[in-house]
């Protein structure tokens, strides 16, 4: 079909900016394709705004990733005491 090799022969042409933000996710987590990445960093490069929106997209990964709660102690020593009855052969304690 004429459309479909009309589309074929488009695909390396650079990204817009609409492209490059569906997939800015993907690539920011590593989830893409080596070749559409290079696009997207070759985007991103040029492109002050979207260069920007990768920049605080991955600021607020950053952050998410450092208020990351740990687990509660009480948690862990819930847990230790539930393994400590299994190992003694105890029934284990149901919460109900
Ligand atoms: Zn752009």
């Amino acid at each position: 079909m004429r459309w479909d090799s009309l589309f074929r022969r488009r695909r390396d042409a650079p990204l817009d900016c609409h492209a490059v933000a569906e997939r800015l996710q993907e690539y920011l987590d590593g989830h893409i394709d080596e070749h559409t990445a290079a696009r997207i960093e070759e985007h991103l490069e040029d492109c002050r705004m979207c260069g920007l929106e990768a920049e605080t997209y991955e600021r607020i990964k950053a952050a998410l990733a450092a208020r990351r709660p740990e687990v509660p102690v009480e948690s862990v020593a819930r847990l230790r005491e539930f393994g400590e009855r299994l190992a003694r052969g105890d029934e284990p304690r149901t919460s109900t």
